[in-house]
C-alpha cells in the first residue's frame, strides 16, 4: 500500500511575471523559422488577471457568445444531458448512425455495450432510434451537470484558496493560468526553453509550441513532440503535458535524458476549444474546436482529431453537428494547418505522443485500418516502458491497456497520430489515453490530477530513458540499481 504525498509531488510554481520580464521571454527566431509574437502583453490585462479573470477582449467575445449561444438554447438550457447505457456496441450501425448525425456523443464502449451522452432535446429521438433497432437502454446517470457543477464549485474553492498565478497539479487550469506558467518557465529557464506561436485559431488566440533543449550538448538529439489539450473537454490532458513540460525542464531525474534529447511541447492544442469549455458548466464537455459552420450555434466546430490529412474521412463523421465532425476538407482548420506545418520543419521526429483521455491506453497506429503498421513490434515493446513506468509509479495500481487504435477504439481517420507515422515518418507515435476507464470518463475529479501526472511522468520517463539507453529503463539496465526513479514522489 502506498499513497502520494502531494506536499511532495510538487511545488506550486508562482508564475506571475511583470512585463519588463515578459519582454526577456525566449520567443523562437530562428531555430525552425516559426512565427513569432508580440513579445509582452498590455500590463493592463495582467493587473486584471491578479484581481481575478480579466475582461479581455476575449474574455468579451466570450460573452457575447455564450449569450447567443443560450438565446438559441432558449429555456432548454437548464436541462441537462443524460449518460446512457446502450446495448449494443460502438460500432452498431444504429449507435454509428446516432453519432454521425450528433444525436449521441459516444463516450466509450465496450464489446457488449456503449455509453452515449443524449442531450435533453434529443431524448425522445434517440429512444425512438434504439427502440426501432431493437436496442436497449438505461439512463446510468441522470443528471451529467450535477456532476460539471460539482467540478466547478471544488474548481472555485481551490481558486480561492490558491495565490493569484500560482501553477499547481491538485487542480485543473484555464488557458489563462496555462499560458502564464508557459511564460514563466520561458522566463526562469531561459537557457533550455523558448516559445513560439504556430497558429491563431479563429477566435483569435494562439496554438503555442515550447521547445526544451539542452543548448550545452551536443546533438544529434532525439526529438519528441508531446500534444496536448487537442479535444477541449479531456482537461487532464494539458495537466499532463504542463507537468511534464516543467519536469523536463527543471527535475534532476530528467537531466541525462534531456542532454540526448529535444522536446516540442503543445499544452492546449485546441486553445479556442480548451477556453469554451470552461466558460459555463453547458461547454464543460464540448471537443471540438469553434469553427462557425453554419447558422446554427449547436453545430459548431471541427474535430481536430479528425482533421489530419491521412486517409481522411474513414471512420470521421461528415455533420457539422457530430462530435467527430471531420470538417469540410482535410487541414481545414488553422490549428491543425499550423501544428502539421511546425512539425514539418521540425523534421526527423523521432516520437510522437498525443495525450487525450479517457480510456487508459496506449494507442499505435493505424486508426483508420485494422492492420498492424510494420514496425508493431518496436511500437509495441515502447508502449509497454511507458506501462512499466506508470506501474512503478504507482505501486502497480494503474495498468494500461496498449494496441492498435483502429482494433482497439474502432476505426477512425484523420488523426495527428496516424499523420505523425503516415506522412511525417514519425517511426513513434502514440495516442495515449489517459485514466479513468470509464467510471467518471471526461469529468475525471480533480483529486485525481496529482497522481495521473506523476505516473505519467514516470510512464514517461521509462520510456524515453529506454529509448536513449538512460536511467532505470536503459536496455542494458546500466543504471537499474542507482537510481528506482521518482520513489521520491511516494509518501
Ligand atoms: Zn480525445
Amino acid at each position: 500500500m502506498w499513497f502520494l504525498c502531494n506536499d511532495y509531488v510538487y511545488e506550486p510554481v508562482a508564475y506571475s511575471l511583470s512585463c519588463v520580464q515578459k519582454a526577456s521571454i525566449n520567443w523562437a527566431t530562428s531555430w525552425d523559422e516559426l512565427p513569432t509574437r508580440t513579445r509582452c502583453r498590455a500590463s493592463l490585462n495582467w493587473s486584471q488577471s491578479v484581481l481575478g479573470k480579466p475582461s479581455s477582449g476575449i474574455g468579451k467575445m466570450w460573452t457575447i457568445i455564450l449569450i447567443a449561444s443560450f438565446a438559441v438554447l432558449g429555456t432548454s438550457a437548464d436541462i441537462g444531458p443524460e449518460l446512457w447505457r446502450v446495448e449494443a456496441p460502438g460500432h452498431h450501425i444504429a449507435v454509428r448512425a446516432l453519432a454521425d448525425e450528433g444525436n449521441v456523443d459516444v463516450w466509450g464502449h465496450t464489446p457488449s455495450h456503449t455509453k452515449v451522452l443524449v442531450e435533453a432535446e434529443a431524448k425522445s429521438r434517440v429512444a425512438r432510434a434504439l427502440d426501432e433497432a431493437n436496442l436497449k437502454h438505461s439512463v446510468e446517470v441522470p443528471d451529467v451537470l450535477a456532476l460539471v457543477e460539482e467540478e466547478r464549485a471544488h474548481m472555485q474553492e481551490k481558486r480561492r484558496k490558491r495565490e493569484s498565478e500560482q501553477m499547481d497539479w491538485t487542480t485543473f487550469h484555464d488557458l489563462e493560468d496555462i499560458e502564464g506558467f508557459e511564460e514563466w518557465l520561458n522566463f526562469t529557464s531561459s537557457q533550455l526553453v523558448q516559445m513560439a506561436s504556430v497558429a491563431r485559431t479563429l477566435e483569435g488566440r494562439e496554438v503555442r509550441l515550447v521547445r526544451i533543449t539542452d543548448p550545452s550538448t551536443p546533438g544529434p538529439k532525439k526529438k519528441i513532440w508531446i500534444e496536448g489539450g487537442i479535444h477541449a473537454r479531456e482537461w487532464i490532458s494539458p495537466a499532463v503535458t504542463t507537468y511534464l513540460m516543467h519536469q523536463v525542464a527543471v527535475s534532476p531525474e530528467w537531466r541525462d535524458i534531456l542532454k540526448v534529447t529535444e522536446w516540442y511541447f503543445v499544452p492546449v492544442a485546441n486553445p479556442d476549444g480548451y477556453a469554451y469549455s470552461f466558460s459555463s458548466p453547458r461547454a464543460r464537455l464540448w471537443r471540438k474546436n469553434r469553427s462557425q459552420n453554419g447558422p446554427s450555434a449547436r453545430c459548431k466546430g471541427v474535430d481536430l482529431n479528425r482533421n489530419w490529412n491521412l486517409k481522411w474521412g474513414v471512420g470521421a463523421s461528415g455533420n457539422p453537428c457530430s462530435e467527430t465532425f471531420k470538417g469540410k476538407e482535410p487541414f481545414s482548420e488553422p490549428e491543425t494547418v499550423g501544428l502539421g506545418r511546425a512539425m514539418h520543419r521540425v523534421r526527423d521526429i523521432d516520437v510522437f505522443i498525443t495525450f487525450h483521455s479517457f480510456g487508459q491506453t496506449v494507442l499505435y497506429p493505424w486508426g483508420w485500418t485494422r492492420d498492424p503498421p510494420a514496425n508493431v513490434k518496436q511500437l509495441s515493446r515502447l508502449a509497454r516502458k511507458f506501462n512499466e513506468g506508470v506501474k512503478a509509479a504507482s505501486g502497480g495500481r494503474t495498468e494500461y491497456e496498449i494496441g492498435g487504435s483502429g482494433p482497439l477504439y474502432g476505426l477512425a481517420s484523420g488523426a495527428s497520430d496516424d499523420w505523425a507515422y503516415g506522412a511525417l515518418q514519425v517511426p513513434f507515435s502514440y495516442t495515449i489515453e489517459l485514466p479513468d476507464t470509464g467510471s467518471h470518463g471526461f469529468l475525471l475529479p480533480e483529486s485525481e490530477v496529482s497522481r495521473v501526472v506523476v505516473e505519467t511522468n514516470s510512464g514517461m520517463h521509462c520510456m524515453i530513458g529506454f529509448l536513449t539507453n538512460i536511467g532505470p529503463c536503459a536496455r542494458h539496465g546500466t543504471n537499474r540499481s542507482k537510481s528506482v526513479g521518482f520513489r521520491g514522489f511516494r509518501g
